[in-house]
């Protein structure tokens, strides 16, 4: 019998033995429920679109002509759930966890009807040498994630980040944008997977907005025919 088969029929026991907690609080898991508890899903506050972080990131975003539209799902709140999920799906491997995160953004984007039907979704490229060290890119698996509630195609490997930038987490916006200014490209020969498409970017936390525009900027170059930006959190 193959090991998936084996591991496959062994499921209910080994449940039974090892029951599924949740990743955040390890409460017991209810069997409808993935990773992550309800009451902790609950614990993450969305983002709501008139509230002043939103608008003020959405402005940021829209006023240089690249990005046409934006949505974050969650708030992110320091020592808060999201926090911890998104800790776990970029340093501890937990690629599911940015499906599910992936699925919960999709549903907000459909509740809102910010989806076009011809949009291709590209995750905000990591260095290679970081896709190296990590071994993903978590932003794809949240793709995954968008895909499956929406749909959508996955262009993995169109947008490139060909410039290695340090965490830009001790740095301010201006220092921001010019550690990402030029540090995105997409080569000629793929300009096709963009070329007179509405763009779906997508990242795991938006922060400044300044690694947004300048991917944005790049897919507009290229041909995109508009970008919609969005992430799972919003980042104060
Ligand atoms: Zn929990």
């Amino acid at each position: 019998m193959p090991a998936l088969q084996i591991l496959t029929s062994l499921r209910p026991i080994l449940e039974f033995v090892f029951p599924p907690v949740c990743v955040v609080c390890d409460a017991l898991l209810l069997p409808r429920e993935h990773k992550v508890c309800g009451a902790c899903w609950k614990s993450v506050r969305p983002v709501r679109p008139d509230e002043d972080l939103f608008v003020q990131m959405h402005q940021r975003l829209t006023a240089d002509g690249y990005v046409s539209g934006f949505f974050s799902a969650f708030l992110f709140e320091k020592q808060g759930a999201l926090q911890s999920m998104i800790h776990r799906l970029k340093y501890e491997g937990m690629t599911s966890l940015g499906v599910e995160l992936g699925k919960k953004l999709g549903e907000g984007l459909k509740e809102r009807n910010d989806i076009d039907s011809k949009a291709v979704l590209i995750p905000v490229p990591l260095h290679r040498s970081k896709v190296r060290e990590r071994g993903y890119n978590q932003s794809f698996h949240i793709c995954k994630g968008l895909h499956a509630v929406t749909g959508l195609p996955i262009r993995l490997h169109a947008l490139r980040r060909h410039r290695y930038t340090e965490s830009q987490t001790h740095l301010n916006i201006e220092d921001r944008k010019k550690n990402v200014d030029g540090a995105f490209s997409i080569p000629p020969s793929l300009h096709s997977a963009v070329r007179n498409k509405p763009v779906i970017l997508v990242d795991d936390v938006i922060t400044t907005g300044a690694t947004t525009n300048s991917c944005a900027q790049v897919l507009c170059a290229a041909g995109a025919e508009k970008v919609f930006a969005c992430s799972v959190a919003l980042a104060e």
